[in-house]
């Protein structure tokens, strides 16, 4: 049985805020948010991070992107949002299931200057 708690989410056996769901992705919101809006997009195929994708999740992954504007549209952010996608520990993942982050309502801030 997986360990994974994306994986798990998907399967129902842990409780989520689901938004959207078909044969290949599910999305739900981010329990902990970080915007006014913020959920994710995440393949239902377990793959660890961006960099664990083969060509043949090409198809799966274009079909995330183009996904996130439709869900966005729904959940009212009509200005736009943000798409993030934390790949390791040095771009500060944390769950390892490829997970696409939309966030948005008001206005973002712009990404920090490199100290
Ligand atoms: P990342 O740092 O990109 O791996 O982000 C993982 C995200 O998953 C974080 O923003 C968490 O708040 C979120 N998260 C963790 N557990 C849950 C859960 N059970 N339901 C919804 N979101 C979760
Ligand atoms: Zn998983």
């Amino acid at each position: 049985m997986t360990e994974c708690i994306f994986c798990k989410i998907v399967q129902g056996q842990i409780p989520s805020q689901k938004i959207y769901e078909d044969e290949d992705l599910f999305a739900f919101h981010d329990i902990r948010p970080a915007a006014p809006v913020h959920f994710m997009i995440i393949p239902k195929k377990h793959l660890d991070s961006l960099v664990h994708c083969q060509s043949e999740d090409q198809a799966l992954l274009g079909k995330i992107l183009m996904k996130a504007p439709q869900l966005a549209l729904q959940q009212g952010l009509h200005e736009g949002f943000r798409t993030v996608i934390n790949t390791g520990r040095g771009g500060g993942q944390e769950v390892y299931h490829l997970h696409v982050h939309i966030l948005g309502g008001g206005l973002m801030p712009p990404l920090q200057t490199k100290k």
